[in-house]
């Protein structure tokens, strides 16, 4: 028997996810702040959901026959034999948040936001990935047009924000429950004349939902849905007025939109509006942001009758094309002598940081000059200078790391100097 230790397999991130190191991670915060920022400004709250819900709730939010439920969700039985799924989008975990707390009794209005990780077993590609992370809105109880409006143009004001250039925003009506059926047989029917042409998977579509075939991305099928009957044909008058009024308001808004027919979006629960972002920047994987309206999915879930309508943006194809800079930190470092140095830097930063000063202290380095060293590399724009004779005089040497000036004063003076005061 060898008693060589295998190699170790090198541990790395599971495919599809991946780090936010710090240099990106500030972008990531500038983004989530701007958001949230922005949102409150429309009247919307913070609504946190567990990663993990139970399974069922999105067979019957998202969809059965929808590509995340068949075959993108993170599924697992847990000890107590429960199916419970990583959550792959989170508009159904706010409609159950709603119904549990009984949020529609609340005089708030259900406008809600949340920035995080969403889960789906897709095969990772540039812009797709299986852990993303989502900024998500959603309304609830609003049946008005105007807001189908009013949260493209809040998703467009985001996006304008953070100088986000070359996208297009696309709209459609996916139709109701009164007007969908008849232009659910009629899509079959065609589709059905064009069974060879179809990917296998679409095939299956066929009798399942043929609204589906829409999602495909083979080429072939794509063709062939170009061809297919539009929805927009099929509208009954409440549709069709809705959708009118929707438009009428983008025009009040000004947002530049044009009206995409072949737009159902990949879940089941859309009625009426869907919308898309897409950017030129994105390659293949285009859409940056989407939504739309989804009336039944409350009264589906046995909960109260009201309305929804929301979006959720990708926030890894948003980072990919912003030109933003992560700002640089202005740090204060303090360069030291001896215990008795580090012991007053350890009090002195105490100070500085209880007035908003960043500041670093580190051990292990012995001298100045070291410390000096260090503080230039890492970009210090100050290093306070703690030794034996600036303990005896308290008074500190403070060195401008960018003008290469030096000054002495006590602790206050050098933080009026920080200040810029
Ligand atoms: P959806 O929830 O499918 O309507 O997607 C909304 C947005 O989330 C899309 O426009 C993308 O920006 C983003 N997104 C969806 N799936 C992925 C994924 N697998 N990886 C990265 N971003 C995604």
């Amino acid at each position: 028997m060898s008693t060589e230790t295998p190699a170790k397999k090198e541990l790395a991130a599971i495919k599809g996810t991946k780090d936010i190191l710090p240099g990106e991670v500030e972008i990531w915060q500038k983004v989530e702040a701007e958001a949230k920022r922005l949102f409150e400004l429309y009247g919307y709250r913070e609504l946190r959901a567990p990663i993990i819900e139970p399974t069922e709730l999105f067979e019957r939010g998202t969809g059965q026959t929808t590509d995340i439920v068949t075959k993108e969700m993170y599924t697992f039985t847990d000890k107590g034999g429960r199916s419970n799924t990583l959550r792959p989008e989170y508009t159904p975990s706010v409609a159950r948040a709603i119904i549990e707390h009984r949020l529609d009794l609340q005089p708030e209005p259900m406008r809600y936001y949340y920035i995080g990780p969403m889960f789906r077993y897709d095969k990772p590609q540039k812009g797709r990935y299986r852990q993303f992370h989502q900024i998500d809105i959603e309304v609830f109880n609003e049946k008005d047009p105007a807001i189908d409006a009013e949260i493209i143009e809040m998703a467009g004001a985001l996006l304008k924000k953070l100088g986000v250039e070359g996208t297009e925003t696309l709209v459609n009506s996916v139709g109701c429950r009164v007007c969908r059926p008849a232009y659910s047989r009629d899509l079959r029917a065609h589709a059905e004349r064009v069974r060879e042409q179809l990917c296998p998977d679409c095939q299956r579509k066929i009798a399942a939902n043929p609204l589906r075939i829409f999602d495909c991305k083979v080429e072939s099928c794509r063709e062939q849905a170009r061809r297919f009957p539009r929805i927009m044909d099929y509208l009954c008058p409440e549709c069709g007025e809705h959708f009118d009024k929707v438009r009428s308001y983008l025009d009040l808004y000004k947002v530049n939109y044009r009206v995409e027919p072949n737009l159902v979006r990949g879940l089941d629960y859309y009625t009426k509006t869907t919308f898309e972002v897409v950017s030129r920047g994105l390659g293949a994987q285009n859409s940056l942001l989407g939504g739309g309206r989804y009336d039944d999915m409350m009264r589906d879930f046995g909960g109260p009758d009201i309305c929804g309508i929301g979006f959720a943006m990708g926030m890894e194809r948003l980072i990919s094309i912003l030109d933003i800079q992560p700002e640089k930190k202005k740090v204060l470092y303090f360069a030291y002598m001896e215990e008795e140095g580090k012991k007053k830097a350890v009090e002195l930063a105490r100070f500085f940081r209880q007035n908003g000063v960043e500041c670093l202290v580190e051990f292990g380095y012995k001298s100045l000059k070291n410390q000096f060293g260090r503080a230039n590399k890492l970009g210090a724009a100050w290093v306070c200078v703690v030794g034996e004779d600036e303990i005896r005089k308290r008074l500190y040497k403070l060195k401008d790391m960018t003008a290469g000036t030096q000054t002495e004063g006590r602790p206050e003076d050098l933080l009026k100097i920080i200040r810029g005061k």
